[in-house]
């Protein structure tokens, strides 16, 4: 198993592909915390994980309220004495033309985005270096942490900006031996893309079908979603690798939309 016993905290594990990864995690032996807005959710799927054996608690946390994060890393280390492996991962998708754009929902998302990414790195850190062991910050970017596309201003600003954190992190945390990496994976079927498919044929004026074969998938190589399993399992090397060797980067998992 290449996680036994190492906890990892998951953001947004409710759903999507947050859930995805924390199942992985899960089999690997990972003790899992689901932190998601609702309680409800995050302790539903912490069930369904606990019933896979290696424990897993949910935590009610919206990630871009600092007092919330706190409480909550706290609850983990109060309850399993460390952090492991954080992946931030939380996020939504909101989409309009540049200058249409209410500044309210731009701001809205770097919070969610970019705020709920420090906060939870600032408050899982310190946890990581006591520990002795190290640990592993996981960022969810996105293909728009390297390419744009219409609509999208605040997320790929925010998306390429994980990359610099990541960076950053990298640095910071080697003498401790904790690694950052981020995940760059394209369009996958989770309920935020689902909901942004009749958005855009609306915005775009062509019909859902026309969004995803000419929008969303045009530049893969195969014309083929990417799964919520694809994107797991490059978490899993991100959250299991032993070294400092492999810190700092980004990979794309995108059936070839973008390759660098
Ligand atoms: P999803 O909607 O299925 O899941 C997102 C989860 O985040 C939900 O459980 C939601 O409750 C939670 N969440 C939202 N705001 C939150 C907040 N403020 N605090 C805590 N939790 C919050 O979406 P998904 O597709 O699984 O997306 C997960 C991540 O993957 C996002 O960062 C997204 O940008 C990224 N991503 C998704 C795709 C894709 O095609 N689906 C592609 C690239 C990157």
């Amino acid at each position: 198993m290449k996680l036994k016993d190492k906890v990892c905290v998951v953001t947004g594990a409710a759903s999507g592909i947050g859930k995805e990864i924390a199942l992985t995690f899960a089999r690997e032996g990972a003790r899992i915390v689901i932190a998601d807005l609702n309680l409800d959710a995050a302790n539903a799927t912490a069930a369904e994980i606990d019933a896979i054996g290696g424990g897993a608690m949910g935590v009610a946390m919206d990630v871009t309220d600092e007092a919330q994060v706190n409480a909550g890393i706290a609850a983990v280390v109060a309850a399993w004495g460390g952090i492991d492996v954080l992946v931030s991962n939380a996020g939504i998708q909101i989409v309009h033309p540049l200058e249409d754009f209410p500044f309210a929902e731009w701001k809205k998302m770097l919070a969610i985005h970019l705020d709920g990414a420090f906060l939870t790195t600032k408050a899982c850190l310190p946890h990581m270096y006591a520990s002795g062991r190290g640990g592993s910050v996981i960022y969810m970017g996105s293909v728009h942490s390297k390419e744009a596309s219409l609509l999208k201003a605040p997320y790929v600003t925010a998306k390429h900006g994980l990359i610099g954190l990541a960076k950053v992190v990298a640095k910071e945390g080697a003498a401790h031996g904790v690694r950052a990496n981020v995940i760059c994976p394209g369009f996958v079927r989770t309920p935020l893309v689902d909901k942004q498919i009749p958005e855009q044929a609306k915005t775009l004026g062509i019909s859902e079908d026309e969004v995803v074969k000419t929008v969303m998938l045009k530049d893969t190589v195969d014309g083929e979603f990417t799964t919520t399993a694809d994107v797991a399992e490059v978490a899993l090397l991100f959250a299991s690798f032993p070294s400092n060797a492999l810190t700092g980067q980004s990979l794309v998992v995108s059936h070839g939309w973008f390759m660098q």
